[in-house]
């Protein structure tokens, strides 16, 4: 059992890259998210657990996290090898998630920073239009509706989300920066780190990764 991390900023295009290795690869996308609403839909112990956290305004614990990590491990899946984006956030689910996998006798085998230069990122998020009715993503220079402001899905209107303002950009870049040095430091001084130049498009950025993946399995 194996897994390769995505890490990167707002604007990285970490999760495109993710969604174009799992249609072409066997490995299986974790959502922490996505497992966490599951959970908490469904009812499960874990997810009771979680929604008492939420339900106090506090954030859910490192360790409940990984748990929900951990389930979905010892699912299984084909390949066994895993996928995490934008997981994990801080340093101690960092080493929560190694002492799962090592408990499985797997590993985190890469773990991938994608970079690019503020102005790209900027550029990349102040571009970004979202369809009001349908959540279509958009770009006004790389991936235009064919109708200013109109969505080629469902004609629904084409918005900015506020975080998304120029104004905002700059101080969310800095706080993703001071939230994962500790994180980046440690995948660094285990030796999986592999940054990934991430300022043309997001198929350079997957081919980058793929010849990575091909090196090690060969
Ligand atoms: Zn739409």
């Amino acid at each position: 059992m194996h897994a390769m991390i995505l890490l990167g900023g707002p604007g990285s295009g970490k999760g495109t890259a993710a969604e174009m290795i799992r249609k072409s690869t066997d490995y299986v996308h974790i959502s922490t998210g996505d497992m966490l609403r599951a959970a908490i839909t469904d009812g499960s112990p874990i997810g009771r657990e979680a929604e008492k956290y939420i339900a106090d305004g506090e954030l859910v614990p490192d360790d409940v996290i990984v748990r929900i990590v951990d389930e979905r491990l010892d699912e299984g899946g084909k390949g066994d090898a895993y996928i995490f984006d934008g997981f994990p956030r801080t340093l101690s689910q960092a080493e929560l998630l190694d002492r799962s996998f090592e408990a499985r006798d797997g590993n985190i085998r890469h773990v991938f920073y994608l970079k690019a230069p503020n102005d790209v990122l900027i550029m990349r998020l102040t571009g970004r239009r979202i369809c009001r009715t349908c959540g279509a993503n958009y770009h006004i220079v790389n991936v235009p509706p064919k109708q200013k402001g109109v969505c080629d899905v469902c004609g629904g209107e084409l918005y900015r989300r506020a975080d998304d303002e120029e104004s905002t950009i700059g101080h969310r870049l800095d706080v993703y920066e001071d939230q994962t040095r500790d994180l980046i430091a440690y995948y660094e001084k285990r030796g999986v780190l592999v940054p990934v130049e991430a300022s043309t498009t997001p198929k350079a950025t997957m081919d980058v990764i793929m010849v990575t993946l091909e090196a090690c399995e060969s």
